[in-house]
């Protein structure tokens, strides 16, 4: 353990919103893989369970389903827990808004991304070790199968470069 994982442990811990989360995402993927972009917008939605999210390629939005959101939310024993899994969640559409397609790729970069900046045993890492479902038996149990048709906006996403956008 270093000074570097408990940085982004404290950050992931303290953070109140998914401004946060992201924040200390595009912190950790430049610093591990030198890459960064801006302007994405996030937006919820309630999807079918077996759905964590979503990025359509060559898109500005990532799309969470947030049926699944709140489940976590609802079974998740700390707020750490939670972060943890929006992290993942966000981590990994990151990852594929920045070009990566392949899904094996950016699945093992976003368990790298964790291992490397919050260490081995952190909570994040074990569930992007395998999947928020292994983590979250819960999860599995879920039924739904259908698409919501309202989306929420998160206002304020991304603001912080938006001054780099063309
Ligand atoms: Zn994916």
């Amino acid at each position: 353990m270093n000074c570097k994982n408990e940085r982004y442990k404290e950050r992931l811990r303290d953070a109140v919103d998914f401004n946060d989360v992201f924040a200390i995402v595009k912190d950790a993927v430049e610093y591990r893989f030198g890459m960064r972009r801006a302007g994405l917008n996030l937006i919820l939605q309630d999807m079918p369970s077996f759905v964590g999210a979503y990025h359509v390629l060559g898109s500005n939005s990532i799309v969470v389903n947030r049926y699944l959101l709140n489940t976590v939310k609802s079974i998740a024993r700390s707020k750490e827990e939670y972060n943890s899994y929006v992290l993942v969640v966000l981590a990994h559409e990151y990852l594929h808004s920045l070009g990566m397609v392949d899904e094996y790729r950016v699945r093992t970069m976003t368990y790298e991304l964790c291992r490397d900046l919050l260490g081995d045993e952190h909570t994040a890492t074990i569930m992007a070790k395998s999947d928020p479902t292994s983590y979250f038996p819960e999860l599995k149990m879920l039924m739904r199968l259908t698409f919501g048709r309202e989306y929420e906006l998160v206002k304020e996403f991304d603001t912080s470069n938006i001054s780099y956008i063309a």
